[in-house]
């Protein structure tokens, strides 16, 4: 009896402190008056958390607030450069790993590529030496950092830390955060990219205030984070939001990776793009493509297809438009299915503007249900392309921030 009775209450001491932590994160510079009256929290346990909380360095006074009469309160602010995150987004073709406060503010980073490297052992040692720079550069001690996050695309086991499956490399259960965690004596969290990104948009970016919403990735594949109600929806067995493999309505009979056929990554991913305007070039349909790319095809990126659209190129601005469409259709499920809010796209082929989002937009007005877009906000993510650098990070904030006193000793 006597031992559960402690537990509990270490357990509501945690509760307390990551509440208020999460305010003063949230809302500060903010007086312990005013947290006591928002959290319903006591004067002296206000007090007595908060001390702890400035004990670890996490939280520090600032300025001096408003009087309501009496002595004028002291004011507590997050401290955001106590601490800092290793965030690494880990891509197909490289890797970038960036170093964040606890405000998510990216305070360098670096990008290697994986050079046609595929094996889990080549790719995860291009990794842990972008690691190793990054922290070198930074010149301070590990004990600065609280841990490393990663995401990860494809399925991925956050709970064991495990890499299920990443297509692009067709590896199978890679112990992804034992291996990074043993070589750098740094906590390691790992989940989903698109999922990852998702969880950087709540806490730093676009997101922030809503509750119900939809993060696209839409790169070298198509992926999705979705919050409901709050909660990062992972699914039963970690597969929630494959919307890259939705079918569309193309008909014909593209294979897809993962084994199926007309998946929408077939039609609107970076790849099947990159893929389209090469045949169309080699064809002789694409005039503009052939001429950016000095005839040579494997020069027409993703990157050069915005370019030549920006100039007028017929082709290009058809080959968007329509990739847009897909995805509109797509997202028009979504909309009718789970009435976000927000909307959210990322990934590199969000770089191509109005050429994609007016018929994304178009899409989604024209067959999703009038009551579900009478309010929702759909464009870019607020975080733009460093989205995979701070969601990442994000996985260990978050886990700072629902517990500061596991760093208590
Ligand atoms: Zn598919």
């Amino acid at each position: 009896m006597e031992i559960f009775h402690t537990a509990n209450k270490s357990l509501i001491k945690d509760m307390n402190t990551s509440t208020i932590l999460q305010i003063v994160r949230t809302k500060g510079p903010i007086s312990r008056a005013e947290i006591s009256k928002l959290t319903g929290l006591n004067p002296a346990t206000v007090s007595s958390n908060t001390a702890g909380l400035m004990e670890l360095g996490l939280v520090r006074e600032t300025g001096i607030g408003v009087s309501s009469g009496g002595r004028k309160p002291l004011l507590l602010e997050l401290n955001p450069e106590a601490y800092y995150v290793v965030g690494v987004d880990m891509g197909t073709t490289d890797v970038a790993v960036g170093i964040t406060d606890l405000e998510g503010h990216i305070h360098r980073k670096i990008t290697l590529p994986f050079g046609g490297a595929a094996e889990p052992e080549e790719i995860m040692g291009i990794i842990g030496q972008a690691i190793r720079m990054v922290l070198d550069e930074s010149g301070m001690d590990t004990e600065r950092f609280l841990g490393i996050g990663m995401g990860i695309h494809g399925l991925v086991d956050p709970d064991k830390g495990v890499s299920l499956f990443a297509p692009a490399f067709q590896w199978k259960n890679v112990h992804v955060a034992q291996l990074f965690s043993e070589q750098f004596g740094l906590p390691v969290s790992i989940d989903n990219d698109a999922r990852v990104m998702a969880l950087g948009e709540k806490w730093f970016g676009k997101a922030k205030a809503v509750s119900n919403f939809f993060f696209l990735n839409i790169g070298t594949g198509i992926g999705s984070g979705i919050y409901l109600n709050g909660e990062l929806l992972k699914g039963a067995h970690f597969g929630a939001g494959e919307i890259g493999h939705i079918r569309i309505a193309s008909h014909q009979e593209k294979p897809c990776f993962c084994g199926k056929t007309d998946c929408l990554s077939t039609a609107a991913s970076g790849p099947a793009l990159e893929d389209m305007a090469r045949k169309a070039a080699a064809r002789g349909q694409a005039p503009m493509l052939a001429e950016l790319s000095n005839g040579e095809l494997e020069a027409i990126t993703g990157e050069l297809i915005h370019q030549a659209a920006l100039q007028g190129d017929d082709f290009s601005i058809r080959l968007l438009d329509q990739a847009g469409r897909h995805i509109g259709d797509a997202l028009s499920l979504v909309i009718n299915l789970l009435n976000p809010e927000m909307v959210l796209i990322g990934g590199g082929v969000a770089n191509g503007g109005d050429f994609i989002f007016r018929g994304i937009k178009e899409e989604i007005a024209n067959r999703s249900m009038q009551h579900n877009i009478e309010h929702i906000y759909i464009g870019p993510a607020g975080l733009g392309d460093d989205c995979g650098i701070i969601g990442a990070a994000t996985l260990i904030l978050r886990s700072v921030f629902s517990n500061p006193n596991q760093y208590s000793t």
